[in-house]
């Protein structure tokens, strides 16, 4: 998909010099920590970390975090990010590093945390060794999970097999479940595939049915080595059809259920910084750390070239103003032609330099998903931002009679 319609680096970020990018350079908010790297008990089909061929860690064995990187991990990061630190836990299933393993770490955040620091942990799983005893820690911890489930059985056991090849969606069940019953705080990850992609309606009841309402979409984008999509990556056109049957579907309850997409738009268009990254300026929001200590700047570029540093060797500061995470931030900057006419730009921001960078190996390619984000540019941004618009002024009004108030 090499377009080779790109503009020189003409963004907000992509005019800063290294010299003055390392004068401010962007605090590292949150950490995405991969404590058993890719290793998973299950065997997906359309899974982008399995046998990936620059996986730099897919040869070696015992691949888990031990205690020494885990309390360094955890003693340095409080310190550097004071008052406020976010630890996401991610896989391959971070639930085989074992109970006692996150045990450990909440040990270590209690006694390395200073006071008045607020911590925050998230993992995400697919559910299938969930019991009990993990849903002490995650409740008496306020701990948020997202569980993978791409929907009805028949859909989610198309792609999301175990390592017999055998679909895995009554046992995800159960660990919603027993979730439920232990009163854990989740949301649901559904992978957009050929599976479900034309079943907007279906997934959106079924996941009503369940009694989830926070949910999040994430559209399948895999290709050969050639370019050519593999058999269950989405089309733009089917991910921007699905988009818009759901903004009609969830409109009407928009105050009960939550869309991660219009949840991250409705921020953009209140002037917020939207909690995905793909609508930020620049990709230096977090960082991964892989279960030895070495840290790269995305879950999608675990790769030798973008290493960044090892928290058992560097510092966060060092890791912070690391000249590949420059560059690697600067990705998201380089305009393509298509963008820098395109009436979404101060809320797309380009978008991911994954979907850029997927096809044709090139950043500069315009994202894969640029058609899909115009249609549901164009069909929710009008809506929502009277919403916004409304819930500001009210805000506001709320404010200006508490100034009032002689109280
Ligand atoms: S490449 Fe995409 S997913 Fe990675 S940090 Fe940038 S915007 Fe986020
Ligand atoms: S919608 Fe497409 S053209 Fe517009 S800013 Fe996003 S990626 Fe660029």
């Amino acid at each position: 998909m090499g377009t080779g319609n790109a503009l020189p680096i003409l963004g907000q970020a992509g005019d800063v010099s290294y010299d003055s990018w390392r004068a401010g350079v962007p605090r590292i908010t949150s950490l995405l920590i991969k404590p058993v790297s890719a290793v998973c008990n299950l065997d997906c089909s359309y899974c982008f970390y399995l046998d990936r061929e620059a996986d730099p860690y897919k040869t070696l064995p015992d691949r888990r975090m031990s205690e020494e990187t885990l309390e360094r991990l955890v003693d340095t990061y409080l310190f550097y990010s004071y008052p406020n630190a976010v630890f996401a836990f991610q896989g391959g299933e971070p639930t085989l590093a074992g109970l006692k393993f996150f045990e450990k770490l909440v040990e270590l955040q209690q006694r390395c945390g200073r006071n008045g620091q607020a911590v925050s942990n998230a993992l995400q799983t697919n559910a299938t060794l969930i019991d009990e005893g993990w849903c002490d820690l995650f409740r008496d911890y306020n701990w948020l999970l997202g569980v993978s489930l791409d929907g009805p059985e028949e859909i989610h056991d198309r792609y999301r097999f175990n390592k017999a090849g055998r679909g895995t969606w009554k046992q995800v069940i159960r660990g919603v479940e027993i979730l439920q019953k232990h009163d854990v705080e989740f949301n649901i990850l559904c992978v957009l595939s050929q599976a479900n992609v034309e079943k907007p309606r279906e997934l959106y009841r079924f996941f009503k049915s369940l009694g989830v309402d926070n949910v999040q979409y994430i559209p399948l984008s895999e290709f050969h080595p050639d370019g050519t999509p593999m058999p269950f990556t989405i089309t733009p056109e089917q991910y921007g059809r699905f988009l818009c049957e759901i903004f009609e579907l969830w409109w009407p309850e928009r105050r009960k259920i939550r869309i991660r997409f219009f949840d991250n738009l409705a921020e953009a268009l209140a002037g917020m910084k939207p909690g995905s990254c793909t609508m930020h300026e620049t990709c230096d929001s977090y960082v991964v750390v892989e279960y030895n200590g070495d840290v790269y700047p995305c879950d999608f570029f675990v790769e030798k070239g973008w290493k960044l540093g090892n928290i058992n060797l560097d510092s966060w500061p060092e890791i912070a103003r690391r000249k590949r995470r420059y560059e690697f931030s600067l990705n998201k900057t380089i305009v393509h032609e298509e963008c820098s006419r395109c009436e979404w730009l101060t809320i797309c921001k380009r978008g991911c330099p994954k979907f850029r960078h997927a096809p044709g190996r090139n950043f500069s390619d315009l994202d894969y998903f640029c058609r899909s984000y115009k249609m549901i540019y164009a069909k929710a941004v009008g809506p929502l931002k009277k919403e916004v618009e409304k819930l500001l002024a009210r805000e506001q009004a709320f404010a200006g009679a508490m100034q009032g108030s002689p109280y």
